[in-house]
């Protein structure tokens, strides 16, 4: 096995165990190494720290798969780790009454790279790390064992797959190609969900938790669900007994399935109504009409794409929360959502602080909100903790 060596100090992060190298902290490389391919790691004064994949194009050069360095990586590694993950989920799912989730997240799970979703008897893939791209013909063979299922679809068309040389890829891995629309059971509300062409994995399960909580706040209220997508806050709104739900998007596939939504979990359609339109513009024209909302929902996509965005991204925070303050009946509720890694919670919710002060109303949180539990956050790995929500009272 090839063995790189870090330059004079730049062990610690790997004694705190985070599981990325970049390539300025590697002083040698002693062989030629494919991309992918499993690496030993080692301080400059010859101590060692595990094994990791190794990525010839990304700025991550290294993400560590073992901090034992004995650990030579096989099929039986791969299986133990899966096996760990997939445990979790499955009882996650029985307690929730749902037939699909995330059954593994990457970094979280020890699998750096590696997204699992399933959805009923379909298992959807990315491969977003040169290492899980390497391992893939085993890991598939371990997913198929370990969750009986009739097809693995690939979705490997993250932006992040460019970043480590590899090519898109979305296509079926093994059996079946999923129908255009397949039917889940997510805590209870049911779902069509776009496997090939949605986003993601073609659903945001990362919100499914929260969808219960903020039912509460929705009870006989006039909602307006903005970035509504397919339509998960809008089913919660109209579950919880909103007397009105607008439900609000650019894209008409979204909506397309937002009705279909509707229909399946058999809601009174005279309280729904979809508009197909820019969330930004519209609030602009609200404000100007003088419309008003018991309870407004912001689960904007993400702004931040890296630290360079940050600040036009808080702006962007800024703007929305500011004009949806304003649409809001004294004592209603603002539920918003920040989805960008880049943007800690501190600062989100000082967006939100600003946004209220232009708006000139008192906000107060009175919950915090996080992705589902399926979506873990390893303490060694924070990156992984990426959604972060506040539900707040606006007077
Ligand atoms: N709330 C959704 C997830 C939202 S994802 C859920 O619970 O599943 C973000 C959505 O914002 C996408 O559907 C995207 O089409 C939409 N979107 C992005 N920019 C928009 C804009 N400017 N105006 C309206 N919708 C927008």
């Amino acid at each position: 096995m090839v063995t790189i060596t870090l330059k004079k100090g730049r062990e610690d992060s790997l004694i705190r165990r985070h599981p990325w190298i970049f390539s300025g902290a590697i002083a040698n490389i002693d062989g030629v190494v494919q991309n992918g391919e499993t690496v030993a790691i080692r301080s400059i004064d010859g101590a060692k720290y595990g094994v990791g994949a190794f990525s010839s194009h990304s700025q991550i050069a290294v993400r560590v798969w073992s901090f034992n360095s004995a650990e030579d990586l096989s099929h039986s590694f791969l299986q133990e780790r899966l096996i760990r993950a997939i445990q979790q989920r499955t009882e996650h799912q029985i307690r929730t009454g749902s037939n699909c989730g995330r059954m593994v997240y990457a970094e979280s799970d020890g699998l750096p790279g590696l997204i699992v979703d399933r959805y009923g008897n379909f298992l959807v893939c990315q491969f977003l790390s040169a290492g899980a791209e390497y391992w893939k013909t085993n890991l598939v063979s371990i997913l198929k064992e370990l969750l009986p299922c009739i097809g693995i679809y690939e979705r490997s068309d993250a932006k992040s797959r460019v970043k480590e040389g590899l090519p898109i890829r979305n296509g079926v891995l093994w059996g079946q190609t999923p129908p255009d629309h397949i039917e889940v059971t997510l805590y209870g509300d049911s779902y069509f969900v776009d496997i090939k062409g949605g986003h993601k994995t073609g659903f945001y399960l990362d919100q499914q938790e929260n969808r219960m909580r903020v039912r509460k706040y929705m009870d006989g209220a006039q909602v307006l669900d903005c970035f509504t997508y397919t339509g998960g806050f809008t089913i919660s709104a109209l579950k919880a007994g909103a007397t009105h739900v607008k439900s609000i998007d650019s894209s008409a596939a979204s909506l397309n399935l937002t009705q279909k939504n509707l229909v399946l979990n058999q809601l009174d359609l005279s309280r729904a109504e979809v508009v197909k339109d820019d969330v930004f513009s519209l609030l602009r024209n609200y404000r100007n009409s003088g419309y008003q909302f018991d309870t407004i929902v912001l689960d904007p996509p993400k702004f931040a794409f890296s630290r360079q965005d940050v600040e036009r991204a808080c702006r962007g925070y800024k703007d929305i929360n500011m004009l949806a303050c304003k649409l809001i009946t004294t004592g209603g509720n603002l539920i918003t959502f920040s989805c960008s890694q880049h943007i800690h919670i501190d600062l989100f919710q000082k967006a939100v602080a600003f946004a209220a002060l232009d708006a000139k109303r008192d906000v107060q949180i009175i919950e915090w909100l996080h992705q589902s539990p399926d979506h873990p956050t390893a303490l060694n790995f924070p990156e992984g903790n990426y959604l972060k929500g506040l539900i707040c009272k606006v007077w």
